[in-house]
């Protein structure tokens, strides 16, 4: 048994093809999304949070204990934050700020959500330990447009820019995290505005905090993102795509 995930066998000439590298299993396949859900059906244990070569025949020694979700089945303090998904089983999921923001950029965001935000993870950290970090933001924009008859009018979107994801390692790290993911966010908001041809911040509609094993984030190069119609998108917009992780 393993707690690291078993990384793929690549072959082919662009090498695309991914074999699962556990003995006696004949699984292929050429994306990565579709290797991780193969793991977690046929070599995960969500009990123990250990990897098998086949996890049908595996008999936990820690049945119940759920290790492999984010929230280990715990009762979380949700005052300030409800359960918004839950994918690969539990192991990783998405919590969204409850109360209103009504601040207008995301600078003040950041400030308003800290000590919510902290809690939470402080929380998370002593059921999960190590785990990875993602934060998100919802924002509302608006730019001018001039519509076919000459007159003016605007043009809405809700964009969400993600942090890069950081590693919850001890909980002394949360406020550097935040701060980090800030500067991730408003670095990519800065982008998308100076490339986005008139686009402003409207207001801030949603913040989210994504928690996941750090294997599930280890080739969040998977993670498709929709094409935007200028350069430098790495990565930071999926308009209305949030919620789709592979
Ligand atoms: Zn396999
Ligand atoms: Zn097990």
């Amino acid at each position: 048994m393993n707690l690291q995930p078993p990384q793929p066998i690549r072959s082919g000439t662009n090498n695309n093809v991914l074999r699962c590298p556990m003995v006696n299993c004949p699984f292929y396949c050429r994306s990565y999304c579709n290797y991780e859900g193969h793991l977690e059906t046929r070599h995960f244990c969500i009990d123990c949070a250990n990897y098998m070569p086949d996890s049908e025949s595996h008999e936990c020694h820690k049945p119940g204990q759920r290790m492999g979700y984010v929230d280990a089945g715990a009762k979380l303090d949700l005052t300030d934050f409800y359960e918004y998904s839950r994918s690969h089983g539990g192991s990783m999921i998405s919590y969204k700020y409850k109360h209103s923001l009504n601040k207008p950029d995301i600078e003040a965001t950041f400030a308003e959500v800290e000590p919510a935000t902290s809690k939470l993870l402080k929380e998370l950290y002593a059921i999960h330990t190590l785990s990875k970090v993602e934060i998100s933001i919802g924002v509302q924009m608006e730019k001018e447009v001039i519509e076919e008859n000459g007159s003016k009018g605007y043009k809405q979107a809700l964009i969400y820019f993600k942090s890069l994801h950081h590693e919850l390692e001890t909980p002394a790290s949360i406020h550097s995290i935040l701060l980090q993911s800030a500067s991730d966010i408003i670095e990519k908001k800065n982008t998308f505005v100076e490339n986005g041809s008139g686009w402003n911040v409207q207001r801030i509609e949603s913040f989210e905090i994504k928690l996941g094993e750090i294997r599930l984030f280890a080739n969040s190069k998977a993670s498709g993102h929709l094409q935007m119609p200028f350069k430098h998108r790495q990565g930071y917009t999926r308009f209305q795509e949030y919620n789709r992780w592979c």
